[in-house]
Parts: C-alpha cells; structure tokens; sequence
C-alpha cells in the first residue's frame, strides 16, 4: 500500500510514518504546511498536494493535522479520486457535513478515535447510559498541552452515544459559581496538561453507587496502527463515508 502522510511532522503524523514502515507499507509522499526533511524522509509542502498526487502513486491519504488542512486535501483527495482516512477532529458542523458529502465521489473514512478498545468503549457507555437510564453522566478527558479542539472528538462521540441512547439532554462544560446540578444535565470536562496522550471517563452514578468506564492511552501508535488498518480496509472501497466500527467488524 503507498500512503500519503500529511502532517508529517505533526505527533500523528510521525507515528503513522513509523508505523507505515513497520508494517511495510511505502511513504509515498509526506506533506506538511512546509517543504522539510523529518526523521531522513524529505517532507513537501501541502501547496502542491493536488500535483504531488497525480505525480506520484498513493492508494490512500492519511491526514492528522487541523480541520483548515484537512478541508484543503479533501479537495485535492476529490480531485484526483484518491481515498482519504481522517483522523483530525474539532470540525464544525458544516465541515462534518462536507467531509460526509465527499464520500459520494471518493473513498473516506473518518475516526474521531482510532483506538479499538474506544471503539468498544463507545458499545458500553450507550448501554450503560440505557440501562442505568436515571443515572448522572458526567464526562471528562484529558490530553497534553497542546490539544487544540475542546471536548475532545472522542468525549463527543460518547456524547453521542449518550444521546443515543437517552435522547437529549443538556452539556454543561465545567461548572463555576453557583450551579447546582440540573436534572438531565450532563456535565463535560476538558483537563490539558504535560504530554498526556489521552484518558477518556464515563461517570455514572446513583444515590448508592458509582460506575467508571475508563480509558487511558500508553501511546499514539495505537491511533497510528488504527488508521493503518483503516487504510489498508479503505484502499479498495467503492465511494463512500465510512467508520473504524466498519473496519473492526470485519
Ligand atoms: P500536532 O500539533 O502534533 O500535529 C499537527 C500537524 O498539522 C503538524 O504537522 C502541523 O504542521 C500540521 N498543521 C497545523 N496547522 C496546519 C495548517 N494550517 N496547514 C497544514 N498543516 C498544518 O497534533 P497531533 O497530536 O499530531 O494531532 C493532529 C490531529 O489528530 C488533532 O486534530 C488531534 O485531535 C487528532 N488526533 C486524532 C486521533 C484519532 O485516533 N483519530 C488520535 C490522536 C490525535
């Protein structure tokens, strides 16, 4: 399989190239905001990526970088048919939308978390959220200091997991002052601090007993391993807008 590794340099990005070669798998072109060279592989600015791609072979673009990078080599992904597998997050509502309309043209598979236990994470916290239906819900992430997007993407796909499973509800983000608990509220929290890769918790609790479903990251090569085999599921996929739950069932 020949990838295209966008953010190159990005945490992500140099993880996916790490574990691009572990499997194998060629770099047939890493793209970032700047022409540069990382870790003895040359990187070349994301200006020409639209060219980069006719001119060379990839089967799939990998891209962990920010929702504005992500919009520009989706265009390019269009442009020239070739699959994408998404793993930035903080996009907004009309991007999401856009990023779903492209799979009417090309391949994409779009991940807000690339982790497989997340993945079953996600299974427990709606039924959870179902079952223990008058339960509070809060829920909390943390992640290094440089995490730009807020919830994280992965505390909002437990949310809509929650939401799916209960209906609506209120978010309440942090709480200040005077703000006792409203019934039905859900309460979210974002901690950033060091270079913490990621601990996800779902709080549920009655007047006797309290359930934690939590999940702490070791490492970003799990995210990285993830959308390699998301790629590798991807690359001969028909047009469409695709999850990771598709890849782990098969
Ligand atoms: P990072 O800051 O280390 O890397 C970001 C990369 O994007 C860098 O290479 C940077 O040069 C590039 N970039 C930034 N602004 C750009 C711009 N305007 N144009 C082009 N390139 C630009 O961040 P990271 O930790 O690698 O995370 C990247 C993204 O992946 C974030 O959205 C993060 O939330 C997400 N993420 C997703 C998963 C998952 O499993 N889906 C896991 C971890 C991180």
């Amino acid at each position: 399989m020949d990838i295209a590794a966008t953010g190159a340099t990005g945490q992500m990005g140099t993880n996916v190239m790490k574990v691009t070669r572990d499997r194998g798998e060629n770099i047939s072109i890493a793209v970032d905001r700047e022409k540069t060279e990382h870790r003895g592989l040359e990187v070349e600015s994301d200006e020409n990526l639209e060219q980069l791609l006719r001119e060379n072979k990839v089967d799939v673009i990998v891209d962990f970088t920010v929702p504005e990078a992500t919009m520009k080599y989706l265009e390019a992904a269009r442009k020239t048919e070739t699959a994408i597998v998404i793993g930035t997050t903080g996009f907004s509502e009309d991007q999401e939308k856009r990023i779903e309309e492209a799979g009417e043209e090309i391949p994409v598979l779009k991940a807000s978390n690339f982790s497989p236990s997340i993945n079953v994470m996600r299974e427990l916290v709606r039924e959870a959220a179902g079952k223990l239906e008058k339960y509070d819900i809060e829920v909390t992430e943390t992640h290094h200091n440089r995490k730009r997007d807020a919830p994280s993407g992965t505390a909002k796909t437990f949310l809509s997991e929650i939401e799916e499973a209960r209906g609506g509800f209120e978010e309440v983000h942090g709480r200040e002052g005077k703000q006792p608990r409203e019934k039905g509220e859900i309460g979210v929290h974002a901690k950033r601090a060091g270079d913490i890769k990621g601990t996800h918790e779902v709080l549920l609790a009655g007047d006797e007993e309290v359930l934690k479903i939590r999940h702490r990251s070791e490492s970003r090569e799990v995210f990285a391993s993830g959308a390699l085999r998301a790629a590798e599921w991807l690359q001969d996929k028909k047009p469409g807008f695709y999850s990771f739950s598709e890849v782990l069932e098969e």
